[in-house]
């Protein structure tokens, strides 16, 4: 048998695998140059463009020596910059905001603004007009996702939720995807879609922490030596939970919805440390968006600031409520499982479809796709309008007299569309023919009762709810929030309407019921709650809800549960997004670790390789981490830690550690790396063993490990219980666990007493004083 370098043959050139003998989770040991062949499964769920992170630190030599050289300066450095990027995440995604808004609403207002001064003269040029406002801005959006940024398309929250689990999918957090996720936005969302800007605000959020983490964009050549000490996963991992609680705040002008949307939705880690950080940057962007709502204000930001920002404050709303009223509420809230169980469950299958049949075939269909898409959208929320009867303006309890009629953007409650008179109103233009703001505050609305026939809120409830469906999963960057609430305070308002026509005495108001409606369709979709009902307490600013609000969400989610999962776990298993639950399968409780890996040959390296070996495991198999192996003193094998592919790539690209002899080397190669060198930049593909090019006098060379490895992988006997493997390595983040024998011997017990090092310390000198004494 070929073990260890010291055996393998020479000549240069000969692709063959390295020969090790590993212990093997059956104790028999691997042996022979077998190319790894991974699970079936293990490869169908990491669908390609997605890899798991190192949450754990990697103590390799670099590592040790950097953290033994660092000055008693670097603790308190690294804190202050972390607290200082919690700030320039919240004040950059807060600009990204203000900036989105800005756009769309300008977009929104002048399209507006133009078709109805030409509808004045023609309606079919009008409509010609709008059509091709909303299909320039629905080009731009996907031809920049396609050809820029293909990973700014969705909403980006399952992805994220994958990277705070511990799944990077390639793409996701580079510059250019947060370019893509900005501009893309402005364009789906003024472009008149069934899709709002709050998921792709809190792609955006993560993205502005994932950059500022990694020390900027090196490729973009925007990037400093000195921000960039945060090289562990683990670092970035809590800016990018600051990013997407600050994405949310920014979203709804909602911050503290926004640190819980992170702790219940996003995030898989938590910390007391945490809740801090992601509350400070919360709250600095509130306080940017605030100052930049009370500059725009004034009428310098154009469209923007008369109709601008998401909050619908419901002031004047229902002051109480009649335990009478607790049947239709209970009502919304199942209806709100239903209907969301079922958009979560249609989506899927369009998807999929859409995968298998469509996006494969380039990016074209996928243009096509958007247009088409613009188009229907387009003539839909044009046409449908005209075929309603206008009303008459009802007199407004307002210091103005009657509110009506006012054009669609400058926030008004009432569209006067297809109306014979100046006085009348169009109730289904006044929710179709809109901003999507304008139409949630309409439905919302508390000042009128009546406002909108059943007819005209049924005709949008279907044509609406279809869109959505149909417009989720098109190439561009798309949220589902506000789809959803347009969708639910629309049969929310429904039912508002049966109450105040049958329960007569009742002081019963129809947004109300319209804010129920809206949180009970997005707890049935997303399931949601504790963050929900603060981001809806919060935009409408009515804490006098709360219960109403508790309770219809409590009910959607329950019966949403009972059909499918959340909106986002089925997207991300969708898009091969492999989630750890926090809780392993019950059948795992009788598995062993030694039953998950059974069919395994390991696939390992000696400590010293040679180049020619090393790039030939790296070939043969797609693995990102092998075990190094070396010869003990009496010539047994022996674990000495865990080397990743990108660091070997790192390695075998730099070439200064290539060695002439077999044996391994001295202490000076230590010097020419720094931790630095190994960093990956969050969600790019990174090296690949086919950007290495090496000669064939370099492939005869060797190569010693053991400076690199990590020395102290995470171990786990063969017989343990998969289940508790299962908690090691999701509640440590890892990537690799070793399964390895029953080791023969015990060298000492670690417990509690142990870890507390500064009590130890005062008893120990307890002790020598007392001996002394
Ligand atoms: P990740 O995909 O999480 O980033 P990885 O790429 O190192 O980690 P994969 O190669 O994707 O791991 O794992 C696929 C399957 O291959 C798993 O069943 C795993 O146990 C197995 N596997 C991983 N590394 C090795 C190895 N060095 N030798 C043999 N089998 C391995
Ligand atoms: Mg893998």
């Amino acid at each position: 048998m070929l073990s260890g370098h010291q055996d393998l043959p020479d000549g240069i050139g000969m692709a063959r695998l390295a020969w090790t003998r590993l212990p093997t989770a059956d104790g028999a040991g691997t042996e022979g140059a077998v190319p790894a062949s991974p699970s079936v499964a293990g490869d169908e769920l990491f669908a390609g463009n997605v890899e798991s992170l190192d949450y754990e630190v990697f103590e390799n030599y670099a590592y040790r020596e950097e953290q033994a050289q660092r000055s008693k300066f670097w603790v308190p450095y690294y804190i202050m910059l972390k607290w200082l990027f919690s700030l320039l995440i919240g004040v950059g995604t807060g600009l990204a905001a203000i900036f989105i808004n800005l756009a769309v609403e300008n977009f929104s207002g002048w399209k507006y603004a133009a078709t109805f001064a030409i509808i004045q003269h023609s309606y079919f040029v009008g409509f010609l007009v709008y059509i091709v406002f909303n299909l320039a801005l629905v080009f731009s959006s996907v031809y920049i996702v396609t050809n820029f940024a293909p990973a700014a398309a969705g909403s980006g929250i399952p992805e994220i939720k994958g990277y705070l689990n511990g799944v990077d999918t390639h793409g996701i957090l580079l510059f250019r995807t947060l370019v893509g996720k900005i501009f893309g936005s402005i364009g789906s969302v003024g472009g008149g879609l069934a899709l709002g800007k709050e998921g792709p605000l809190v792609h955006t959020g993560a993205c502005i922490a994932s950059l500022l983490g990694q020390g900027g964009s090196a490729k973009y050549h925007l990037s400093s030596r000195w921000v960039r000490i945060f090289e562990s996963d683990r670092d970035r991992r809590d800016l990018v939970t600051c990013g997407c609680a600050a994405g949310v705040a920014a979203a709804f002008r909602a911050p503290v919805g926004g640190v819980l949307f992170a702790l219940e939705e996003v995030t898989s880690w938590w910390r007391s440390h945490l809740m801090w950080r992601v509350f400070f940057t919360s709250a600095v962007v509130a306080v940017v968006v605030q100052s930049a709502m009370n500059w725009c204000k004034s009428g310098k930001c154009g469209h923007f600031g008369s109709g601008g920002f998401i909050i619908w404050e419901i002031s004047g709303g229902q002051e109480d409520y009649s335990y009478q009223e607790l049947l239709p509420m209970t009502i919304i809230g199942v209806v709100g499982g239903l209907l969301g169980a079922l958009f979560n469950q249609l989506t899927l299958y369009i998807t999929k479809w859409r995968r298998t049949y469509l996006h494969k075939k380039g990016k074209r269909v996928k243009i096509f796709e958007a247009c088409l898409i613009s188009l229907i959208t387009s003539t839909i929320s044009f046409v449908l309008p005209l075929m309603r009867k206008c009303s008459p303006c009802p007199r407004l309890e307002t210091n103005s007299g009657i509110e009506c009629p006012r054009p669609p953007g400058t926030d008004g409650n009432f569209v006067n569309f297809y109306c014979s008179k100046d006085n009348e109103y169009n109730d289904l233009a006044t929710i179709f023919f809109n901003t999507q703001d304008d139409a949630i505050r309409n439905l919302f609305s508390a000042k009128t009762f009546h406002e909108y026939s059943a007819q005209s809120l049924i005709t949008f409830l279907v044509m609406f709810y279809s869109l959505a469906v149909v417009t989720f999963g098109t190439a561009v960057p798309a949220g589902q929030f506000i789809p959803g609430i347009m969708i639910g305070s629309t049969y929310g308002r429904l039912v508002g309407m049966f109450v105040v026509k049958f329960y007569k005495k009742l002081n019963v108001e129809e947004g109300t019921y319209a804010l129920l409606g809206a949180a009970s369709f997005l707890g049935g979709s997303m399931r949601m709650t504790v963050s929900l009902c603060v981001i809806m307490v919060e935009i409408t600013n009515n804490l006098k809800l709360l219960p109403l609000i508790m309770l219809v969400l409590l009910i959607s989610k329950a019966v949403g549960d009972f059909f499918n999962e959340g909106l986002y776990e089925v997207q991300a298993q969708l898009r091969g997004i492999p989630l750890l639950d926090s809780r392993p399968k019950q059948v795992m409780r009788n598995m062993s670790s030694k039953d998950a890996c059974k069919n395994q040959k390991v696939v390992s390296l000696p400590r010293v390789s040679r180049i020619v070996d090393i790039i030939s495991v790296l070939r043969s198999n797609k693995h990102n981490g092998f075990p190094v192996v070396d010869r003990g003193q009496n010539g047994e094998s022996l674990v000495i830690g865990l080397i990743l592919r990108s660091h070997l790539l790192v390695l075998l690209q730099s070439k200064a550690d290539f060695q002439n002899s077999p044996f391994p080397c001295g202490p000076g190669i230590l010097n020419r790396h720094n931790t630095s060198d190994f960093v990956k930049p969050a969600s790019s593909k990174g090296k690949s063993i086919d950007d290495i090019h090496l000669t064939e006098d370099e492939l005869g060379l060797y190569l010693d490990l053991a400076p690199f490895l990590n020395p102290s992988p995470y171990i786990v006997p063969e017989d343990m219980s998969l289940a508790k493997v299962y908690n090691l390595f999701r509640q440590l983040g890892l990537r690799h666990i070793f399964v390895v024998p029953r080791p023969s011997r015990v060298v000492g017990l670690i417990t509690r007493q142990d870890l507390l090092l500064e009590e130890n310390a005062n008893n120990v000198t307890t002790e020598l004083q007392s001996t002394s004494v």
